[in-house]
């Protein structure tokens, strides 16, 4: 059964659920290693518990955005001393000579950036690891096709010094969430004429990569060397257009619930939640809900965020507010410490973090990423 009391609100992870999921992605991308990305404590799920479940499921490569991220990884997981941890957000001055002593693999889109790993891998005494990164038309991280022979050529060099190691090439996609959109394959294109190039001047890829969630689970000739995948592991649609979790054959990780603080009789035309922004439309019963907006429940879904109690859906009632929030709960008694379901896999009647986007006008992945620190994980 499932631990509720005492907790005010909990997120429960069914590690269960990501192993399966990692299988099920693996086999839509059987040719390619598998990154199991855990950047920002694993989307909200917790990064070192869910990192050991990937690799227990068979992912070779974990990867990260900063490079505090993956050496906490290195450091705290308890992992295989040889599997590959890639982080890709390189910010001048970070921690590059730990990140070279802990074997990360990091990615380099400048020339600035490869004079940091260099001196980064003469201090530490070891070569680096390096992914050269192609802006292949994402317009965010990597290098231009203009200033890409310059690059691998810098890179070549220090290579030969022995200070790198020319590990990837990679790039990251800009709409692989939208079917058929013409940006991908502009973006595979131009993807592959920069590799050959690389190729031309003499480097040689151990992996290329390119895929995120959406494109590993739609588009094979994206997934090359290695596929990375973040929202999908965590069984988050990467968006409506791609379907529902259960369309692509995968089981939502979280589950975010807490308990009733207070439930109550009020009269009709009772004001509820700052500005008032609710009145009650005749006498009925309010549910407090011990979550808010520093829980990460997304204000802009006052009056639209669905919560499941006793069986039956409600709505937000008036404004979220930080800590807390009210729903109408139409004349029902449940006792104060019933279970108000946020979202959930959906399989009990329950919303879903795909709900709760929606409602709030956002993304599945910013819905599970914000869930805040005050929530305790509850492994399962
Ligand atoms: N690769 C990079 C560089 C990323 O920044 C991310 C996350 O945004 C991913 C892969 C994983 O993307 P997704 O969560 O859509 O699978």
């Amino acid at each position: 059964g499932r631990r509720t009391a005492p907790l005010r609100a909990r997120a429960e992870i069914d590690l269960a659920a990501l192993r399966a999921n990692v299988r099920t992605l693996r086999e839509r991308a059987p040719g390619a290693a598998f990154m199991a990305v855990v950047k920002a404590d694993a989307y909200g799920h917790g990064a070192i518990p869910c990192a050991r479940a990937a690799v227990a499921a068979g992912a070779e490569w974990l990867g990260t955005a900063t490079p505090e991220e993956a050496l906490a990884l290195r450091a705290e997981a308890d992992l295989p001393d040889d599997l590959r941890i890639m982080c890709w957000l390189w910010t001048p001055g970070g921690p590059w000579r730990e990140a070279v002593e802990a074997r990360l693999d990091v990615s380099v889109g400048a020339l600035w950036a490869l004079e940091e790993v260099t001196e980064a891998a003469r201090q530490a005494g070891r070569p680096a690891r390096v992914h050269l990164k192609a802006d292949t038309g994402l317009g965010r991280g990597g290098c231009q096709p203009g200033d890409w022979a310059e690059l691998v050529g810098e890179a070549l060099r220090a290579e030969r010094e022995g200070l790198i190691r020319i590990t990837g090439v990679w790039s990251h996609l800009a709409c692989a969430d939208e079917p058929g959109h013409p940006a991908t394959a502009a973006q595979l294109t131009r993807f592959r004429e920069m590799t050959e190039r690389a190729e031309e001047q003499g480097a040689r890829f151990e992996v290329r990569h390119i895929a995120n969630s959406a494109a590993t689970l739609t588009l094979p000739e994206s997934h090359f060397d290695l596929v990375r995948t973040g929202i999908a592991l965590y069984g988050v649609s990467p968006s409506p257009e791609l379907g529902s979790p259960a369309d692509l054959g995968l089981r939502p990780v979280m589950r975010l619930s807490a308990s009733l603080a207070l439930v109550k009789d009020v009269p009709g035309g009772h004001g509820v939640g700052y500005g008032h922004h609710y009145t009650t439309p005749g006498a009925t019963t309010l549910g407090l809900v011990p979550l808010g907006y520093a829980d990460g429940v997304p204000r802009h879904a006052s009056h639209t965020g669905p919560v499941l109690v006793d069986g039956k859906w409600r709505t937000v009632a008036g404004r979220i507010a930080m800590d807390q929030f009210t729903v109408d709960l139409g004349g029902d008694r449940p006792a104060a410490g019933a279970e108000a379901v946020l979202f959930g896999p959906g399989d009990h009647g329950e919303p879903t973090a795909e709900d709760w986007a929606q409602a709030a006008g956002t993304i599945g992945y910013e819905i599970v990423t914000r869930v805040g620190t005050r929530v305790p994980r509850v492994y399962v």
